[in-house]
């Protein structure tokens, strides 16, 4: 499988974010991602998609379009929806979530309920936006883990939001536990919920008296919370086909959420294998007497195996083995110390055991 890395969820100028298009795309490039999705807030820009040259790094980018959606006379504005793939704009039904949905899905897009449980940060990061219409169906995933929404948390009182400002690496944590918790509650409805994880990058600047700082620059962002995706063959040149191996990628949830700075997880596999079937993560497994599942990463990480939420081992180091006669959902969580903590790595979408 090919391992490439991007990133779903960020902003330009063309809403709240900093940077310009290629701006973005260059950080992006400079930071190592493969590909990067723009999800400005309720807007939508036409001839953008395609790959970006970095001529600093001499690297290629793949762009592609989405958008950031949400109603704007809502107060605050809660329910804020990534639709990826979609070409149009939505902004005529981003007053109702099902509907927003509806269309955005039929028009051939993903959805993705955005940093859907917060926490209040510091003065002006106090403000949530939280996820709130649960009763909403047919999307294709969470946010489960947003950039944005762990630093506001981790910079809640002045000396962290100053301390974190010049030593980035602290202001991230993990998903909260809530976020996982929420995860593991859709799971066990029985629907297939797709895990990714973003930066939410603005690149906003703050001023504390004489002193201006940029707040998590997009190089920065991009080299911290982002999705892996695994692809059977490398990414392709031709756009229309390069766009649609990410679409199949996310919508099968083969992917991972990554805190790519404490080290790459480039590599880090978790799959299933049950009589003559096998599976990665995202797939569905039929079980035949008994599964074996197995992980392996390239660094040594604090590896934990959950089914149905619970914890059901938990090693130190680079492999983790676990046979199965049951039925249920598994995905592993992994974690490394860094920066004095440890600190959530890798996040894997499930393997759906089933009987057959
Ligand atoms: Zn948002
Ligand atoms: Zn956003």
């Amino acid at each position: 499988m090919q391992d490439i890395v991007g990133n779903l969820h960020l902003h330009t100028i063309a809403s709240d974010g900093t940077g310009t298009y290629d701006e973005v795309a260059s950080a992006a490039a400079r930071a190592g991602l493969d590909f990067i999705m723009y999800t400005d807030h309720n807007t939508w820009t036409d001839g953008v998609e395609g790959w970006y040259y970095d001529p600093d790094t001499g690297r290629d980018i793949l762009r592609l379009m989405g958008q950031e959606v949400n109603d704007p006379n809502l107060e605050p504005e809660h329910n804020h929806l990534l639709c990826h793939f979609v070409s149009s704009d939505l902004n005529g039904v981003a007053a109702d979530p099902q509907k927003l949905i509806d269309t955005a899905m039929a028009r051939g897009g993903l959805c993705f309920l955005a940093h859907p449980l917060e926490r209040p940060g510091y003065d002006r990061a106090s403000q949530i936006y939280p996820w709130l219409s649960w009763e909403v169906a047919g999307y294709t995933g969470i946010e489960l883990w947003n950039a944005m929404s762990d630093t506001k948390w981790n910079l809640r009182t002045f000396p962290r939001a100053l301390l974190g400002a010049y030593l980035p690496q602290r202001g991230l944590s993990a998903p909260f536990p809530e976020a996982l918790a929420k995860w593991d509650e859709l799971l066990a409805t029985g629907q297939k919920v797709v895990a990714i994880g973003n930066s939410d990058a603005h690149a906003m600047s703050f001023s504390w008296g004489p002193l201006t700082r940029t707040v998590y620059p997009y190089e920065h962002l991009f080299r911290a919370v982002n999705t892996h995706l695994l692809l059977a063959d490398s990414l392709a040149f031709e756009v229309d086909q390069a766009r649609l191996q990410i679409y199949n990628a996310l919508q099968l949830g083969h992917c991972f959420v990554s805190y790519d700075l404490i080290v790459s997880p480039k590599g880090f596999t978790f799959t299933g294998r049950s009589g003559s079937e096998q599976a990665i993560m995202g797939d569905t497994l039929s079980l035949q007497s008994e599964a074996v599942l197995r992980v392996a990463s390239p660094y040594p990480a604090r590896l934990r195996l959950l089914k149905d939420g619970q914890l059901l081992m938990e090693t130190t180091g680079q492999e983790l083995e676990w046979q199965t006669v049951e039925p249920g959902v598994y995905r592993v969580e992994a974690y490394r110390q860094f920066w004095g903590q440890q600190r959530g790595w890798v996040f894997t979408n499930p393997i759906y055991v089933v009987k057959q």
